[in-house]
């Protein structure tokens, strides 16, 4: 926790809201948008530009209960009209294709929209439509008071150079992986920080070219993993294991291309239709929990809070599903004076969160068995890939767990 003497703020720069949003992700917007439909004050700092923050790539699968749960808001109007929806995917396997129909199993879908337009679509909620403070571009964002009753948040304005500082009762922590919330709780004594890394790389790929099948498709290969994303009608996600720490300068266009089409062909499949790669990451996959998740008048949410590598295309469902709930925690504690919410939050976000966790790990190891080099892990992990294609009640469990509820 940092804190700051009082003589660095004149009295003129002092600000006072009832909650102050640290980051305009999915999390933080989806916060502040609760908070905005309760008329509670409350204002989100943002370091990124809004152009930015409404064009950054990362995520395109929300499951159905979040979708669900964004159109009781109000705040899935556009997200209904345009997403595809998806209910199966593909495993491709020793050569084989073979079909995993997780929609029947478990009566739900995923609704395919990319990050940055649920992003814009929240970002015009809250203050285009609703009028609410947010402050794009701040920079030095720190944190004070936060075990008092009277937290702050200061930041350095980006046009004057001046620090502002808001007073508040709660902090809404929601600035990603990279953020300053979660490294002020981590220092505290009683917080831990639980981490898993996966010891392996995905190189993450956009590319310019439409989808090449109208599912997943998940590509088990003795070369590494690969796989198949649909984005939209013109851009399509792909992955390609890789060594942890490898440099993407290494995967030119040609090399990605030679090897997507090595790992994701089977007989029967057309070859994938190609095109220009316009995002081109290595992610050193990694996971991790903050417990608990809120400290003093500090509530985490979302990838703050904890990650998940994108395996299993969890992190911004479950982003969206500890906003949702600190959102109403919030809104009953401002609002009514309620702080039951609040008092629960972390026990009632941690269930979701750990079984996710759990399942984004056994999958990683039925996708990345094959290619480890070791005969052990390539044996369990094709054991696991055949139990939930030939047990019932195997594949009904792996539908409810990759799709949620
Ligand atoms: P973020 O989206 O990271 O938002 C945090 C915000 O805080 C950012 O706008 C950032 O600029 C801002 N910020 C940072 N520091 C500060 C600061 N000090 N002060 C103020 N603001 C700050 N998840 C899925 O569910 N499905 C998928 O298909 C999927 N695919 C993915 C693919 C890739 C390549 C990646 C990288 C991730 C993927 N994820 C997926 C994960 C998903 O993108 C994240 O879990 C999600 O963005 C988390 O939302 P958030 O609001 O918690 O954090």
């Amino acid at each position: 926790m940092t804190l700051a003497a009082p003589s660095e703020f004149s009295p003129s720069e002092k600000r006072r809201a009832r909650v102050v949003v640290v980051g305009a992700g999915p999390a933080g917007l989806t916060v502040a948008n609760i908070l905005r439909a309760a008329s509670v004050d409350c204002v989100v700092l943002e370091t990124e530009t809004r152009e930015f923050i409404e064009q950054r790539p990362r995520a395109g699968f929300i499951e159905e209960w979040a979708v669900r749960a964004l159109e009781r808001r109000g705040l899935a109007d556009r997200l209904l009209a345009h997403a595809q929806t998806h209910s199966e995917c593909e495993f491709r396997y020793a050569g084989e294709r073979h079909r995993f129909p997780y929609g029947e199993l478990s009566g739900n879908r995923h609704f395919v929209y990319p990050q940055p337009l649920l992003v814009t679509d929240l970002v015009r909620a809250y203050a285009d439509r609703a009028g609410g403070d947010i402050r794009f571009g701040v920079r030095d964002v720190e944190l004070h008071g936060i075990d008092t009753d009277r937290p702050s948040v200061s930041y350095t304005d980006p046009e004057t150079g001046e620090r502002i500082r808001i007073d508040c009762d709660a902090i809404a922590g929601c600035d990603g992986a990279r953020g300053v919330t979660r490294a002020c709780l981590a220092a505290e004594e009683h917080v831990t920080v639980a981490r898993h890394d996966y010891g392996i790389g995905w190189l993450a790929l956009l590319a310019e070219a439409p989808p090449s099948s109208h599912c997943v498709v998940f590509g088990i290969h003795p070369r590494g993993f690969a796989a198949h994303m649909a984005r939209s009608p013109q851009v399509t996600r792909y992955y390609l294991e890789c060594p942890p720490g490898d440099d993407h300068e290494n995967w030119p266009h040609e090399r990605v291309w030679s090897e997507l089409q090595a790992r994701l062909s089977v007989a029967g499949a057309p070859p994938l239709t190609e095109g220009r790669l316009i995002e081109k990451r290595v992610l050193d996959m990694h996971n991790y929990v903050v417990e608990p998740m809120s400290y003093g008048r500090v509530y985490l949410a979302g990838d703050a809070a904890h990650l998940a590598a994108p395996i299993a295309a969890k992190g911004m469902n479950l982003a969206l599903h500890g906003a949702l709930l600190l959102g109403d925690a919030l809104a009953a504690y401002c609002a009514e004076g309620d702080d039951s919410g609040l008092t629960g939050y972390s026990a009632s976000c941690l269930p979701r969160v750990w079984q996710y966790q759990e399942f984004s790990q056994w999958l990683s190891e039925l996708l990345h068995g094959t290619s480890s080099g070791d005969p052990f892990k390539a044996g369990t992990g094709g054991a696991r890939l055949n139990r939930i294609l030939n047990s019932p009640a195997a594949a009904g469990a792996f539908a409810e767990l990759y799709i949620g509820k």
